[in-house]
């Protein structure tokens, strides 16, 4: 399991969900989105009616699932929890709709994993809180309409773009997460250790925040296997050196870069002269698997700007040369 994930592992949910803050006051960042949520829910409670259909997307771990579980505690109501992929037969999603009940949300998780079948069921729902369900086949066959209470979806999803467009069109608030900066995620940390009853220092949080990728869930991880290293020392503060000492043991460099992140870079700058390399090749010649590298490893570096992609490959840029400690040859070669 790498530690710089972004992904959620199994046995982190529970610490997760209890680190989750609970208000829209609790979660830390993404300022915009928190006024504009602050006054679509507030308006819409002021009518007393249910918030209109949300889109949250944006990488994983910048709390989505977070955002959605504060919109219904500020609605006042429940919110019930599926995914894209749960969802597999037109039935499935007719039990999930029929089961809600006045205001509730509907939250869906990687709903761009919705198959086709089940998000048909989805538009008449969203627009008109109805469900038309086929009775019969052939020439006998004849529909019928079931009324729905209003209901709210939140859907969330990495990938925004394949979110097909009449679905994308029916949600009346769409709001785009972005990576946090290093002054949040630092919030985060100390938020975090203060809830796990972790002594840290300023200087420590600072560290943890720096090479956490933008990603709070990045953050509270590295936070928890610190405080291993810390608790098996007999450490009671966490400070810079012990956060330090452990991520080196941890193999997360001053970027956040994994050992297989600097694998890669150093690939691309000492097989290949600084790219352009095709990723088939570099992913054998780093012993990884294509799809991996592309879904993985890649994204980080290409939004960190250690990589570019190229129509001829990918190419280390001089910011990967300098974060390595390799020299860019003057000749105006890579
Ligand atoms: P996503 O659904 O986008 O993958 P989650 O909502 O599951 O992300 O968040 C991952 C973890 O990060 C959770 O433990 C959550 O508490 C924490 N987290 C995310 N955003 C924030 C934030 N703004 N403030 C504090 N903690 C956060």
């Amino acid at each position: 399991e790498r530690i710089v994930s972004a992904a959620a592992l199994p046995q982190e949910r529970e610490t997760e969900t209890s680190l989750r803050p609970r208000s829209l006051e609790e979660f830390i960042g993404q300022r915009q989105i928190k006024e504009n949520l602050a006054v679509f829910i507030k308006a819409a409670l002021q009518r007393k009616e249910p918030l209109d259909h949300v889109l949250l997307y944006g990488p994983p771990g910048l709390g989505k699932t977070t955002l959605a579980h504060i919109i219904a505690r500020e609605m006042g109501v429940r919110l019930y929890p599926t995914s894209g992929p749960a969802l597999e037969r037109a039935g499935d999603m007719a039990a999930v709709l029929t089961n809600l009940e006045e205001g509730e949300v509907l939250f869906i998780d990687e709903i761009h994993r919705l198959p086709r079948v089940v998000e048909e069921i989805l538009y008449p729902a969203l627009e008109d809180y109805c469900l038309d369900i086929m009775i019969g086949k052939g020439p006998g066959a004849r529909s019928l309409r079931i009324d729905l209470p209003h209901f709210t979806l939140i859907g969330a999803t990495t990938r925004a773009g394949l979110v097909s467009l009449p679905l994308r069109d029916r949600f009346g608030i769409i709001l785009r997460m972005d990576y946090y900066p290093t002054e949040e995620l630092h919030e985060i940390v100390r938020r975090a250790a203060k809830l796990l009853g972790v002594e840290l220092d300023d200087q420590g949080a600072w560290e943890i925040a720096c090479r956490a990728r933008g990603t709070p869930r990045i953050a509270t991880r590295l936070l928890r296997r610190i405080r291993d290293f810390a608790d098996v020392e007999g450490a009671r503060l966490v400070d810079r050196d012990l956060v330090k000492s452990a991520l080196e043991k941890l193999e997360v460099d001053e970027a956040g870069l994994d050992r297989v992140d600097r694998i890669l870079l150093e690939t691309v700058i000492h097989k290949f002269q600084g790219g352009p390399v095709g990723l088939d090749t570099l992913a054998a010649a780093a012993r990884e698997e294509a799809g991996t590298v592309e879904d993985v490893y890649e994204p980080y570096l290409l939004q960190m700007g250690y990589l570019q992609r190229t129509p001829r490959g990918r190419v280390a840029t001089p910011l990967a040369y300098a974060h390595l400690g390799v020299p860019l040859r003057q000749d105006g070669e890579r």
